[in-house]
């Protein structure tokens, strides 16, 4: 079929979708056809399945907090990992809090401190907490053994030193010797095999996941293991190459796939719309057009945008000015996944439609995230610019879950293995 031709049979009412009725589409394949690394899920043990009384509790968390005039200036991610430190302290185990903050790059660089983090953690906690300034070593030695029932210690940030990111098995041995038992609870970071999330299991006779890490898998297990049909799946945001396995992976479960941002150029490209050479690489569009080649029914594209013409200006997709910054999806593309929207089971949203930052260009993805809260469907949300694009509209609380994951939560939905939970996998706990 040549591509004119192709253009004719695709462009149906408004939209580039193969079709615009609802057909089932061959489910039990699809199911098959997921990959999700569900061993993971099944083997991890969690931190309620261990005796914790009397123990010291090497708990890796991701407490990667901002900070402004030397106080925490947004505390969500303490919040989240309260649970699992909670548990811990009324089972008497004794936390011993570990976590990297920023970029230090393997160097003390006092700004990025956790006391400031462990100082906060003792209002929300209402109870003491120690700070030790170094993550190894016998200073952290004494501290840990100093430690008393109902207080806990938080370590100086792991990435002070370069055996946390080489993933080096002295820091490892280091930090496994502080504690009797490990528990992770730093989902976020679970895509990366450093010393704290992955070379400590070596050294440590029980392991297991945190009450953050559990919610975490359960969500996504429940997900892409048996969604309530129809599952709609939006992907839109601007990390064009890293975000191809991901749609890859869910283009084989979703019902509908709906892709703005940056991400539905290669795949306009492969249906032959001229995007202009520089918002579609030849790769992105090479994938795009096996995936349109597999599932057709299943993918939804935008079929209008709004460009940066020193404002907001809404255009056909067939008339994408070169010389103008493509920023948001149109109104059409937005009734239309929102209508998707409206129809879903089960919805998983990674990836703002726009440059929702920018005065005019946050219109698509506002509509996206009211439409996905006000859905009675279970809804999954997940990435870093998604869920600020999600608290800037005050929608946060009106999603089933919200993913603390990022990166994490994105590898994960593409179905690779992630090293961190490959670790936890090993049954270590006695019975
Ligand atoms: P997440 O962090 O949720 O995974 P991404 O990092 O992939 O999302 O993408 C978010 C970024 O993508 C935002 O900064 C947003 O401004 C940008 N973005 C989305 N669509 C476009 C677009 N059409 N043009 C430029 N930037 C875009
Ligand atoms: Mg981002």
């Amino acid at each position: 079929m040549n591509i004119p031709s192709l253009l004719t049979e695709l462009a149906l009412p408004t939209f580039f979708s193969y079709s615009s009725q609802w057909r089932a589409p061959s489910l039990a394949n699809s199911h098959l056809c997921i990959q999700l690394p569900l061993r993971d899920m099944n083997s991890i043990r969690y931190v309620d399945q261990m005796d914790l009384a009397g123990k010291r509790v090497l708990l890796r968390v991701d407490l990667n907090v901002p900070l402004r005039d030397g106080a925490v200036a947004d505390d969500s991610r303490i919040n989240a990992i309260l649970p699992t430190v909670r548990y811990i302290l009324e089972k008497g185990g004794m936390p011993i809090v570990c976590s990297h903050l920023d970029r230090p790059g393997g160097k003390r660089v006092p700004e990025y401190s956790l006391r400031p983090v462990s100082v906060r953690l003792s209002e929300l906690t209402g109870k003491k907490v120690d700070f030790v300034d170094e993550c190894a070593g016998p200073k952290a030695e004494q501290a840990a053994a100093s430690l008393t029932s109902g207080s806990m210690l938080v370590l100086e940030n792991l990435r002070f030193d370069p055996g946390e990111e080489a993933n080096d098995d002295t820091f490892a041995r280091s930090l496994a010797s502080l504690a009797d038992v490990y528990v992770d609870d730093a989902f976020a970071n679970a895509h990366r095999a450093h010393a704290s999330n992955v070379g400590v299991t070596k050294f440590m006779d029980q392991t297991a996941g945190g009450l953050l890490m559990k919610k975490e898998l359960q969500a996504l297990e429940g997900v892409l293991e048996k969604p309530d049909r129809p599952l709609v799946v939006a992907i839109g945001g601007a990390k064009v190459s890293s975000k191809m396995a991901t749609i890859e992976n869910l283009s084989r479960v979703a019902d509908r796939l709906l892709l703005g941002g940056a991400m539905a150029f290669p795949f306009l490209r492969a249906l032959g719309i001229d995007v202009g050479d520089h918002r579609a690489n030849g790769e992105a569009v090479e994938r795009a057009r096996r995936m349109l080649d597999e599932r057709p029914w299943s993918i939804v594209l935008p079929d209008d945008f709004a460009v940066d013409d020193g404002g907001r200006r809404e255009v056909d997709v067939k008339a994408l000015p070169s010389d103008k910054d493509v920023l948001d999806i149109g109104p059409r593309t937005i009734e239309r996944f929102a209508s998707e929207i409206r129809a879903a089971g089960t919805i998983v949203w990674n990836g703002p439609m726009g440059k929702f930052e920018q005065e005019g260009f946050d219109v698509g993805t506002r509509a996206v995230a009211r439409a996905i809260a006000q859905s009675p469907a279970y809804s999954l949300v997940g990435g870093g610019d998604t869920n600020a694009a999600l608290d800037r509209n005050g929608l946060g609380g009106s999603i089933s879950y919200v993913s603390t994951g990022g990166g994490a939560f994105l590898e994960m939905l593409s179905g690779r293995e992630l090293p961190a939970l490959k670790a936890l996998e090993r049954p270590k706990i006695s019975a």
